[in-house]
């Protein structure tokens, strides 16, 4: 969503005259909800009785007929000096207001109180405007004959959002709010496996081979702060422990923004695959150390997977066994000592750290049915549409990848696996 500095006493009378309807439309609506009686439901499911619903309760239905949509219309159109569209824009909006109160209602989270528009806006239809791509302009229809004409040229986000797609526009008092949309279909063709490790994140793709992605910067950061929060709490200095607190997070936020920019840079058109760690942590509660299980929780990993997710296709697999599995055998190995990891079974070698990731990537590649063979180049299609951020990104800098081009080549399972050794 971008947006353009506007100051038009025309566009305030609009928006006065539009949340004034939009109350109204909303008080219409409001009567005219049906409130019907749900009584409680019990149903056998696999030999137990289920109650569905605990007890009776009221529902409300919002009126939704032809005929009482057009008199609303014509309720409103008494007092509309704007275009008719501006009308039907009122509508849709009060509509999906009071759908959105009724769906809290319903989950015990809005009370049976009529909603009230505060928030100063005016949200347009697509009908009221018009777009011209080449001058840059939009033209937003507010009487018959009468426009406004906005242009988004020579604003600073003019390039960024060549080629794609304007949305509805939202008016302020102040400003105008443009949805950009980019409507690009992206071919997802590369799969990296992602192992999730305290400090670094260890991946896996069938095209690239073995990567080492670099967290020391962020544990050590972490590490720093630890010591000073825990200085500042021995002497009771809770201003300076809360300042360190926020200094932390936005260090962190920070370091973690420009880690998934850089990934979603480096490996575009890819689907980004990682454990289930809150599955995992169940299973490993037992069986890690008390220190290692503090050190893994230092890694922000869940904050790390929702920015990628935002920026990039994300899938997740179970973490079971992928530390002690032989991707050639499958054989399920007791330990998981050592820095290598040996089949007991085939023989096969590879480095621990390394194992994970192929494991992971193995799981994806079962559950999506690819076949283990060289047929996967394989095309997965997925779509992605690349919205805006509200505040723009800054300019990001990549954290440099340790990575040797030298190693060795192996040939397992049929994969061109190339060995790059990490440093
Ligand atoms: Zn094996």
């Amino acid at each position: 969503m971008y947006s353009i500095p506007i100051s038009d006493p025309r566009i305030r009378e609009l928006i006065t005259w539009y949340l004034r309807t939009l109350q109204k439309a909303i008080d219409i609506i409001w009567e005219n909800i049906e409130w019907r009686y749900r009584f409680p439901r019990i149903e056998r499911r696999k030999r137990r009785q289920v109650v569905i619903i605990p007890s009776k309760f009221k529902v409300p239905e919002l009126p939704k007929s032809r005929s009482f949509k057009r008199k609303l219309r014509d309720e409103l159109l008494l007092d509309c000096p704007y275009a008719k569209h501006w009308v039907d824009a009122v509508i849709r909006t009060a509509y999906s207001i009071i759908e959105s109160w009724r769906k809290r209602y319903l989950r015990g989270r809005a009370r049976k109180v009529k909603p009230r528009v505060k928030k100063r806006f005016a949200r347009c239809k697509i009908t009221l405007m018009k777009i011209d791509y080449k001058a840059k302009t939009i033209r937003i229809t507010l009487k018959p004959g009468e426009y406004l004409v906005i242009s988004w040229r020579a604003m600073w986000y003019e390039y960024r959002v060549e080629g794609w797609r304007v949305g509805e526009v939202i008016l302020k008092d102040d400003r105008i709010l443009i949805p950009f949309k980019s409507t690009r279909i992206i071919e997802v063709r590369d799969v990296v496996a992602w192992d999730s490790n305290e400090l670094s994140l260890d991946g896996f793709s069938p095209r690239i081979g073995f990567i080492r992605v670099d967290l020391k910067p962020l544990q050590s950061m972490k590490i720093t702060y630890e010591r000073k929060k825990r200085i500042a709490q021995s002497k009771d200095l809770k201003d300076i422990y809360e300042k360190y607190v926020v200094r932390e997070r936005n260090r962190e936020r920070d370091f973690i923004n420009k880690l998934t920019s850089g990934l979603t840079r480096l490996f575009p058109n890819t689907t980004h695959v990682f454990e289930n760690l809150e599955k995992e942590d169940l299973i490993r509660r037992k069986k890690t150390p008390r220190n290692r299980r503090k050190r893994n929780a230092r890694t922000p990993w869940k904050i790390i997977h929702k920015k990628i997710s935002e920026k990039a296709i994300i899938a997740k697999v179970p973490p079971k066994d992928t530390s002690r599995n032989c991707p050639r055998c499958g054989y399920v190995a007791k330990t998981r000592v050592g820095r290598v990891f040996k089949c007991p079974r085939c023989g096969f070698e590879l480095d621990r750290q390394k194992l994970a990731s192929i494991n992971i990537y193995l799981k994806y590649s079962k559950m999506r049915g690819f076949p283990h063979s060289n047929d996967l180049e394989e095309a997965v299609k997925g779509e992605l549409w690349v919205g805006v951020t509200p505040s723009g990104r800054s300019p990001v800098i990549w954290i440099p990848m340790k990575r040797d081009p030298e190693g060795s080549e192996a040939k397992e399972r049929g994969l061109d696996i190339k060995l790059y050794q990490a440093q």
